[in-house]
């Protein structure tokens, strides 16, 4: 997410880093620098000539005091932290609900923009809150998308109002209608509209949008735009903002090569709140949007947060109290719990992206590691786990040649793969009873111990580092562990 740009920043700041006392110049020098960055990311000219010269005014202010400091520069850094949270919203904006419900949420954007996922998302991510959402068909245009809609609404266990078969056929403002006063009857508690995009925006889908709002009166108009479009997204934006109008920005696709100029724009040129962020295709790549997040990101601090409560979600807690009791009680842990932190490292999602979270991945090694992160190694690595018996989940000593070879056979993996799973099994089950019995030096909690990352799933194997000492730094320390 923003490489270029988070590179572009952490470059800037190491340059800087180095300077010790800083002068004006080194100011104007870092301020430049960030602003070619921004541009370079297509944010818009007005919002990076605003954002750099209050760093600047900001930075010139406090100079001679933060020269006094043992770290200068960081000052500058926690400036450039504070204004670019403001520029991306300031604090995370939720729904508003209505006093009586339902709460009707109108989706608006272009075609393509991720409208209909988002309605996925979206009734998921409410659903999960305890809310009863109702999804309603209501763009009746794009070939297939009332199709699409009763397919994620199914997959997501949230019914769909879709009265219309779509690809031209029907009046979407009825079903909008409709679909308000069949929340109602069923006591719905939250409606999420889908509506018809266009590839570009014109007279006729303006009209249409405009016509569905006035019918149903939304509590929150969201303006769902692709992140990869760029500036263009802006200039889009404000079109709508001033034909439709709405209330919060949905961003999507912020897991692609966006540059980050959508995401850094939109609030300040339309004055309306990023209120969520789509990262991928899945239901659950979908979060609220928060803004300290995403600077913290940009500037290369990672997103601890996210990252620990995925990690919660996915771990199940009766998962973690089996681990805990084995653990606790000295029995080995098997191939089956294996297993089990499998699943749960699947459900935190893609692991490269997962651990684009941490402090400093997008600095140059690490950078170079994740690309290399082969995420199909997990499904790989389950396969072979999976095509044991039993009696080899819980025993791996009784893998002998035969079985082993019927194993790869079975997972279509090579039997040299077979061997080297157990191998690194075997070690990391060696590695708890050590921790178990305090001859090891690692503390990590059971269940997130050694074992977790057994098929080291790097495409080209690395060379072994020499053993290094660990950090002090905990975040540093998590990652080196
Ligand atoms: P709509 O025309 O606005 O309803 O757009 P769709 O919901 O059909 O999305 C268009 C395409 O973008 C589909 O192929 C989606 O799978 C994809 N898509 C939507 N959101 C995301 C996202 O956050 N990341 C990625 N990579 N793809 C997405």
């Amino acid at each position: 997410m923003f490489d270029n740009l988070a590179s572009k920043f952490s470059s800037a700041f190491s340059s800087l880093r180095g300077k010790g006392r800083l002068k004006s110049g080194d100011i104007s020098e870092i301020v430049a620098e960030i602003k070619s960055a921004l541009l370079d990311s297509d944010v818009a000219i007005s919002v990076a000539e605003d954002f750099t010269q209050k760093i600047q005014e900001r930075a010139e202010l406090v100079l001679d005091e933060v020269n006094k400091s043992t770290n200068p520069s960081q000052a500058i850094f926690n400036i450039v932290n504070e204004e670019l949270i403001t520029i991306l919203g300031g604090s995370a904006r939720r729904i508003r609900f209505a006093k009586k419900p339902p709460t009707v949420i109108l989706l608006t954007g272009l075609q393509g923009a991720g409208k209909t996922s988002l309605a996925g998302k979206l009734a998921k991510y409410l659903k999960d809150q305890g809310n009863t959402p109702l999804l309603v068909a209501s763009d009746l245009q794009r070939p297939n998308a009332v199709t699409q809609l009763q397919v994620v609404g199914e997959s997501v266990k949230v019914p769909v109002f879709a009265p219309e078969p779509g690809n031209g056929v029907g009046d979407p403002i009825r079903v909008a209608k409709d679909g308000i006063k069949f929340a109602q009857d069923k006591l719905h508690n939250i409606v999420i509209v889908d509506t018809a995009g266009r590839l570009g925006v014109d007279a006729e889908l303006m009209e249409q949008a405009k016509k569905i709002r006035d019918a149903i009166e939304p509590d929150e108009v969201l303006y769902v735009v692709d992140a990869m479009v760029g500036q263009d997204a802006v200039r889009t934006a404000l079109a709508f903002q001033e034909g439709v109008g709405f209330d919060a920005v949905v961003l999507t696709k912020l897991d692609g090569d966006a540059r980050g100029g959508a995401a850094l724009s939109i609030t300040q040129v339309t004055g309306k709140p990023i209120i969520f962020a789509a990262t991928g295709e899945k239901v659950t790549d979908f979060d609220l949007f928060y803004p300290d997040r995403m600077a913290s990101r940009i500037l290369g601090l990672g997103d601890i947060q996210t990252l620990a409560e995925q990690a919660k979600n996915a771990l199940d807690s009766e998962t973690t109290a089996k681990l805990e009791k084995k653990f606790v009680e000295g029995e080995d842990f098997t191939l089956d719990d294996f297993l089990a932190q499998l699943e749960a490292m699947k459900k935190m999602g893609s692991m490269t992206k997962l651990l684009g979270m941490i402090p400093g991945a997008n600095s140059g090694a690490m950078k170079k590691q994740l690309e290399q992160f082969d995420d199909s190694e997990l499904i790989k690595t389950q396969a072979i786990v999976q095509s044991m018996t039993p009696l080899e989940r819980n025993d791996p000593k009784v893998l002998n040649g035969s079985r082993r070879s019927r194993i790869a056979k079975g997972s279509g993996r090579e039997v040299s793969e077979v061997n080297s799973l157990v191998e690194r099994f075997t070690g990391a089950q060696k590695m708890m009873k050590q921790m178990r019995t305090g001859k090891g030096g690692m503390t990590l909690p059971p269940g997130m111990g050694g074992m977790g990352m057994p098929a080291a799933p790097i495409k080209k194997q690395q060379s072994q580092s020499k053993k290094k000492s660990r950090s002090g730094n905990p975040a540093k320390r998590a990652l080196e562990s």
